[in-house]
């Protein structure tokens, strides 16, 4: 079996407890309630394996540095989550990307999955295009290591193609 720790990064607000929570439980709440660390615990059977996942739910944003180091430096892989209707929040995602290439010297091993995160929102408030979001993305990161992907924890959508994408990512078979 595989033991794999997935850590969420991103600012605050953006969603990352409501993403894990939809992928986990299938629910979602409006209220925003804040988060300090919060670890879940879940095993996958992929038939000729196990994979053993703790999903690490952070503060994100720069609130507890400490913490947050000790979660970069523990990650098998990152979900870095922004989200497309505040340009505020990529640049957060960025300076927690900034962090995880100056402590991780192995970062361009690591799987790394963005998620533009509050996609039902893109008609009315959407202030980033993906195409500029991917300019970075892929110009940061190595292709095959990485995964751009719009979601919305909110309306269910993309939340199963996120983690999906983080297994072949991560060449768990
Ligand atoms: P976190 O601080 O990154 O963990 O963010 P939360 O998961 O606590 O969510 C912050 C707020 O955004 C809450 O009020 C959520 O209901 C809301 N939210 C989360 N995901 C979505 C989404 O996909 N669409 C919309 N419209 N709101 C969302
Ligand atoms: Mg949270």
């Amino acid at each position: 079996s595989y033991q794999v720790r997935l850590v969420v990064l991103g600012g605050t607000g953006v969603g990352k407890s409501s993403i894990i929570k939809r992928f986990l439980f299938n629910t979602f709440t409006e209220k925003h309630s804040p988060t300090v660390e919060d670890m879940h615990y879940r095993e996958f059977d992929l038939g000729t394996t196990t994979l053993k996942v703790d999903f690490l739910d952070t503060a994100g944003d720069m609130q507890f540095p400490a913490m947050r180091r000790l979660s970069i430096a523990n990650a098998q892989a990152f979900l870095l989550v922004y989200t497309i209707d505040s340009k505020t929040s990529f640049e957060t995602l960025k300076k927690c990307f900034e962090e995880i290439r100056e402590q991780r010297t192995d970062f361009q091993g690591v799987p790394i999955i963005v998620a533009g995160n509050k996609l039902d929102l893109a008609s009315e408030r959407r202030e980033l295009v993906k195409e500029d979001v991917a300019e970075w993305v892929f110009c940061e990161l190595p292709r095959l290591r990485v995964k751009l992907m719009e979601c919305s924890a909110k309306d269910n959508v993309n939340m199963k193609e996120l983690f999906r994408s983080f297994l072949i990512l991560a060449k768990i078979p």
